[in-house]
């Protein structure tokens, strides 16, 4: 927050302007509605019991070392769902090194990895699987949008500092309150009402990075913003919130929501936050766009199934397919601040879209073709192809090109040449680049063709020694 004391201090953080009303939060389940034996039988059921096993041995050596160990965050936002989390995050509140040790000895196989810049530990079992366990911490955001400044909390400052109700709810992992379940901004009443709630009036300009991840959240959740929260979204927006966030942590957050295999859906959630200045310079023709994007998904999904070992930076696709009625200064700003590897060849190709249509029509030889495909990076090809229907001419082309030219070479290479009898320099590159348009064209299959193509051709003389 941006205030003089750690964000702790708020002594009631649920109240701010435009929140619902307070009768609400009478309605929000105490911790007793939700009883420890509840949560611990659901635990067993929905993660196993020999999860559960580790999580009481955790939770007996942090006892045993005076640091009471918690479930917290997204893993707890999940069970309460009955999701699979993936990840299984566990707050401790003390010295997250001394717990994580004295749970790896031996003989229990358990490994320890301790980064003591974060505070944080990863145990790993023999089996693979793996928790990660932090230190509760205080956070205080010195200006807004700045990085926290931390410091070591309990679990009450460790729920607040949190993004999202949602977010804010804990287990404990203590043997003498195992279960107990730590709600104190109704996350759970929340999710059952399917809201997205921030826990205090300053949340999105203290770090505006949870307006997109909250984003994910509602499309993934299907959740609305609740009407406080909604209030304080437009007012970030309206401070500009972003233009203090570095390029690096806001292109982090777009690159996760380009990857939502939703990207439609959360696109749409995008509009109705009004956050495509993030994106684009202007609100796109919606329906034409998802539409579009739906077609690139389907381009890339190809690509991946076709060549499961080549990389594409699929990002670059949708970015393409995004900016290809803006202007291209638009495209160009956002790059020069994004870390996004690869956003030369987007600017190389926004130009040379536009072209590509009409240039393919008149080509006359698959050579000519495939020239003009290889003018295009390969995220700008796949842009293009999502801009058709995926059967039609230009897919067609374009996948022909993908397939079957692209991996085509010349038979010859300048050594053979060399060997013939060709001066190096020049005037070489342009009898390979020849061969290479042969090969393309369907006239020369290897050596011995390509040779007596040379001949035909005068490049070689008719009678070779
Ligand atoms: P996912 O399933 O997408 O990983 P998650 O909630 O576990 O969801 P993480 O990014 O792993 O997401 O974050 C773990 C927890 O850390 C969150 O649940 C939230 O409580 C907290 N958190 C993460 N980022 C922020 C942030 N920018 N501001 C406040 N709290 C955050």
């Amino acid at each position: 927050m941006t205030t003089d004391k750690p964000t702790t201090t708020n002594p009631d953080p649920l109240i701010f302007t435009g929140h619902d009303s307070p009768d609400t939060y009478s309605a929000i389940p105490s911790a007793g509605q939700l009883p420890a034996t509840q949560i611990h039988q659901m635990l067993q059921q929905q993660w196993g019991e020999a999860l559960l096993q580790r999580l009481h041995v955790i939770g007996r050596t942090a006892a045993a070392l005076g640091t009471p160990a918690y479930l917290v965050g997204g893993c707890v936002r999940d069970f309460l769902q009955n999701r699979p989390a993936p990840d299984i995050d566990l707050a401790i509140e003390g010295d997250v090194r001394a717990v994580a040790e004295a749970c790896s000895t031996e003989p229990s196989g358990v490994q320890c990895t301790y980064h003591p810049h974060f505070g944080t530990a990863i145990l790993q079992y023999p089996d693979g699987f793996q928790l990660d366990l932090a230190r509760c911490r205080i956070e205080h955001y010195p200006a807004p949008a700045a990085l926290p400044e931390v410091q070591p909390g309990d679990i009450q400052t460790d729920l607040i500092r949190r993004d999202f109700t949602i977010n804010a709810m804990a287990i404990s992992l203590d043997p003498e309150k195992f279960g107990d379940f730590l709600d104190p901004y109704g996350g759970r009443m929340d999710l059952q009402r399917r809201l997205l709630r921030v826990l205090h009036p300053l949340s999105f300009l203290d770090d505006p990075t949870r307006i997109l991840r909250g984003l994910r959240f509602a499309v993934r959740f299907q959740l609305q913003l609740e009407t406080g929260t909604r209030g304080l979204l437009e007012g970030a927006l309206t401070q500009d919130i972003f233009a203090r966030l570095s390029g690096a942590r806001l292109w982090r957050e777009l690159k996760y929501l380009l990857e939502l295999s939703d990207l439609p859906a959360a696109l749409e959630e995008l509009d109705a936050w009004q956050l495509w200045p993030l994106l684009r310079p202007t609100r796109p023709e919606l329906e034409a766009l998802l539409a579009q994007i739906q077609r690139g998904q389907q381009e890339i999904n190809w690509f991946h199934y076709h060549f499961p070992d080549e990389n594409l930076c699929d990002t670059a696709v949708l970015l393409t397919i995004l900016w290809r009625d803006s202007p291209w200064a638009a495209a160009e700003k956002r790059l020069h601040y994004w870390p996004l590897a690869g956003g030369r060849h987007i600017l190389s190709d926004l130009h040379l879209l536009s072209e590509m249509p009409v240039a393919l029509a008149k080509a006359s030889h698959p050579s000519a073709v495939a020239r003009l495909w290889e003018s295009l990076s390969l995220p700008g090809i796949l842009a293009l192809l999502a801009e058709y229907p995926e059967t039609g001419a230009i897919t067609e082309s374009g996948h022909y090109y993908l397939l079957k030219q692209r991996g085509l070479t010349s038979p010859l290479n300048g050594k053979d040449l060399q060997a013939m009898g060709l001066a190096p320099g020049p005037q070489l590159g342009k009898v390979l680049r020849r061969l290479h348009d042969a090969r393309l064209d369907g006239e020369i299959e290897d050596k011995e063709t390509a040779r007596q193509w040379l001949i035909r051709q005068g490049i070689l003389p008719s009678i070779q020694p």
